[in-house]
């Protein structure tokens, strides 16, 4: 079998298209309106705060950065958070993560208002998900499941293996696959025989950080294979999954770059867009 590919940059500019069409018929007090802070100069976060800026700009979303230094006192950064929390043309507040060393990310991601979370960090909001209740999700594992959706296939029933477990995207997206009926196996560094358990699977989400972790035998035929990892290899983007193999046994894979990448900003997108409620 070669798999057909799960184009996430077409998927991605269709949902910023419509945000775009929905906004434009907006009143100005009904903008929606993102906060984001950079703290910091990590030259992979400024990459994607400027392109969360770049994006919000382009289908009329407000957006507001705040570049603080390295050096910004936890208080200073939880009394610009409480600001927010207060201004009501900002809809979506998100500080970009990793935080540098010596602030306290639990602490700063509970200083925002839930309702405003729009990365969908916030406690109040992962138990939301783990329930089952409305919550705003994390950007990158909803915009895996609007991949997985635009296959076509059914998840009902169907075997998922996610492997990793972050907040941000093993845990969550493991949580909306079993919101969908999957049975779902959370694998990690840890896991004994992880080939085994990933070959039973009729979903394979990888999210490690190891370029091409995941190979072809490592695949049930057929099964879907959605690559959420970002590696830089001599100076090229390489995912967790060993594309050319996988792509022989997969019934449909997500490329890197062009897969889940383009979707974690469509996704920021339209959670603004829902927080602002329109
Ligand atoms: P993380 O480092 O927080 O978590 C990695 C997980 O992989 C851990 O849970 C760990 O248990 C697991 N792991 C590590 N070694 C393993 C092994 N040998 N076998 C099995 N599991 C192992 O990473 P993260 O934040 O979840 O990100 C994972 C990857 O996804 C990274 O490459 C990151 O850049 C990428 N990412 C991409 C997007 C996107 O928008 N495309 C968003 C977030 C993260």
């Amino acid at each position: 079998m070669t798999a057909s590919l799960i184009d996430g940059k077409k998927i991605a500019s269709e949902v910023k298209e419509r945000l775009k069409a929905k906004i434009s018929g907006l009143a100005a007090d009904e903008i929606p309106g993102l906060a984001v802070i950079l703290v910091g100069d990590d030259p992979a976060s400024s990459v994607y705060v400027g392109q969360k800026e770049k994006t919000a700009r382009e289908i009329g979303i407000n957006s507001r950065v705040y570049r603080l230094p390295a050096t910004t006192a936890q208080d200073d950064l939880l009394a610009l958070i409480g600001n927010l929390n207060e201004s009501p043309d900002v809809h979506g507040i998100l500080v970009q993560l990793p935080l540098p060393g010596g602030l306290d990310r639990d602490a700063v991601i509970t200083a925002i208002r839930p309702e405003k979370d729009v990365d969908g960090f916030h406690v109040v909001n992962v138990g939301k998900l783990w329930i089952g209740s409305d919550a705003v999700a994390p950007c990158t594992p909803k915009g895996i499941m609007a991949l997985l959706d635009s296959t076509g296939v059914e998840l009902k029933g169907k075997e998922a293996v996610v492997i990793g477990r972050s907040g941000i995207v093993g845990k969550p997206i493991a949580a909306m696959l079993l919101s969908r009926h999957c049975t779902v196996t959370i694998c990690h560094s840890r896991t004994r025989n992880l080939p085994d358990v990933a070959r039973r699977a009729d979903i394979v989400v990888a999210a490690i950080g190891m370029p091409n972790f995941v190979t072809g035998d490592m695949i049930k035929p057929g099964a879907i294979v959605i690559d959420v990892g970002i590696n830089r290899v001599d100076g090229r983007l390489v995912g967790d999954v060993e594309f050319e193999s996988v792509s022989a046994a997969a019934s449909w894979i997500t490329p890197v770059p062009g897969g889940v990448g383009p979707m974690t900003i469509a996704m920021l997108m339209q959670n603004t867009f829902q927080l602002a409620g329109i």
